[in-house]
């Protein structure tokens, strides 16, 4: 294994379960010093910890609920505190709420965006703030925005501002050394997108790729280790559809 990110440390938001675990224990394989993310499930974020330790590595769990900026701000002091520094940054917390326009409520909007949207935002600008010269900063979109489902509104239009903010972000962060990058999966073997579907559901839409199989975290998270280490330097402002040609 390689530890191309030995001395780095890495803040994974949303790393309790699904694919911010697996990106999370993946980075602290290649050497990082990782900051576990939860918003409500100590137990999971603790697991996570556990794991990465098991084999070797460091890492912390952190409570912060990336929908207030007063706990993103918290999250970055917890990490200064506790590491020193902040090379990488994970913004993979998310949410995902589907439903007919008109029973999208004012609470459900306000959510979906401040989670996915102000969270992603807000951490973007304390990791300006604090990461030096090679920093990496990685947002979470969707393949969706690139298509037209019914139902996904509010989930997408949080998600195409995120791809917005890599790309005019890029200019403001390139001369301080920092590249900033989306992630833009599609279905992916976790909760979110699993949870109220049946078996006939998800096999349906997960196998709408040119493999015929749903993502697993790992399909994803390998691409994630390459925007966060030293080959991905000249990446920047872009957002990256890791899908298996579902578009
Ligand atoms: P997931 O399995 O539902 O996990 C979500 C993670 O986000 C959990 O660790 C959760 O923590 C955390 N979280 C939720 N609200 C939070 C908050 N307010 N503050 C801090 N953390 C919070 O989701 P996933 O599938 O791994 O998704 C990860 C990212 O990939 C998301 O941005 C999602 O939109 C994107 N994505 C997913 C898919 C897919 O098919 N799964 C496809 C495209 C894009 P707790 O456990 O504490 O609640």
């Amino acid at each position: 294994m390689s530890r191309t990110l030995e001395g780095k440390v890495a803040l994974v938001t949303g790393a309790s379960r699904g694919l911010g675990k697996a990106i999370a224990e993946l980075l602290a394989e290649h050497g990082a010093k990782v900051v576990v993310n939860y918003a409500s499930s100590p137990g999971r974020a603790e697991e996570v910890v556990s794991a990465i330790k098991a084999n070797g590595g460091e890492a912390l769990a952190v409570q912060a609920d990336v929908g207030r900026v007063s706990e993103i701000e918290r999250l970055f002091r917890e990490t200064l505190d506790a590491y020193g520094r902040i090379d990488i940054l994970i913004n993979n917390a998310g949410i995902m709420i589907t439903k007919p326009l008109a029973d999208i409520t004012e609470e459900d909007y306000d959510r979906q965006f401040a989670i996915n949207t102000k969270g992603t935002f807000f951490a973007i600008q304390q990791a300006a703030k604090h990461m030096g010269s090679g920093g990496r900063i990685i947002n979470f979109s969707t393949s969706v925005t690139g298509q037209m489902f019914p139902t996904y509104s509010a989930y997408t239009g949080s998600k195409g501002a995120v791809e917005q903010f890599s790309r005019q972000l890029a200019k403001e962060l390139g001369p301080k050394g920092i590249s900033i990058n989306t992630v833009a999966p599609g279905p992916i073997n976790t909760e979110l997108f699993t949870a109220g579907k049946t078996p006939e559901q998800i096999a349906s839409v997960g196998s709408g790729n040119s493999f015929g199989r749903l993502a697993e975290t790992e399909d994803i998270s390998k691409v994630v280790l390459f925007l966060a280490g030293p080959d991905s330097g000249w990446v920047t402002g872009q957002t990256i559809r890791v899908n298996g040609g579902f578009i």
